[in-house]
């Protein structure tokens, strides 16, 4: 599976529609303080099912609708599309491209949207799960979140390294055996 292309408009700082195309290969983003770079990865992580305010270093949603500067007015609307590469047919169904989009009005309307067609969040969630592309999981580490698991406490961060290794969820199933 492969990240395709990213349509971001009216999500924080980009007011104006920006279409990101990924090529092969690893992407790097470059640029100065201030201008966006972070403000990607939570478009992608919005997309996807991301549920806290506080995760998109806002208050409440609605912070993530464009807000204006100086010289352009706050916009109603904020709106994500990704497209992913499916020929290998990673994520289990049958398509081969799947594009999900999320919509978030001022007035607190959503919209979550799977190949064009409208779906609840949970759709976008059981799409991801066990995908290791989840909205909790360790394939989008955030600034600051380094630091956090290397001062983490060494029982903490070995939890860490057993969910990346995928052993977290086989050794939940033996706790719950042990105990029954
Ligand atoms: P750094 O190199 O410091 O990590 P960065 O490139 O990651 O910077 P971001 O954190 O992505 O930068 O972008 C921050 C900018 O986004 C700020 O200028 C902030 O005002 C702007 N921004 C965030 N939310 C909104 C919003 N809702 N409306 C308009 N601008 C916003
Ligand atoms: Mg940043």
């Amino acid at each position: 599976m492969k990240l395709k292309t990213l349509e971001i408009s009216g999500f924080k700082s980009f007011a104006q529609k920006t279409k990101i195309d990924f090529m092969p290969g690893i992407t790097g983003v470059v640029g100065p303080n201030g201008s966006g770079k972070s403000n990607i990865i939570e478009a992608i992580r919005w997309v996807m099912g991301e549920q806290s305010a506080k995760g998109l270093r806002g208050d409440k949603m609605a912070d993530v609708i464009f807000g204006g500067t100086a010289d352009r007015k706050p916009l109603n609307r904020a709106q994500v599309i990704i497209t992913f590469d499916n020929s290998d047919h990673y994520l289990q169904t049958d398509y081969t491209e799947i594009q999900i989009a999320r919509t978030l009005y001022r007035t607190g309307e959503s919209k979550y949207q799977i190949n064009g067609t409208t779906v609840r969040l949970r759709d976008i969630q059981e799409l991801f799960m066990d995908s290791g592309l989840g909205r909790e999981s360790f394939s989008i580490i955030s600034q600051g979140r380094v630091e956090q698991i290397f001062s983490a406490k060494p029982a903490d961060r070995r939890a860490v390294i057993e969910e990346v290794a995928g052993v977290y969820k086989y050794k939940q199933n033996k706790d719950k055996a042990t105990a029954e």
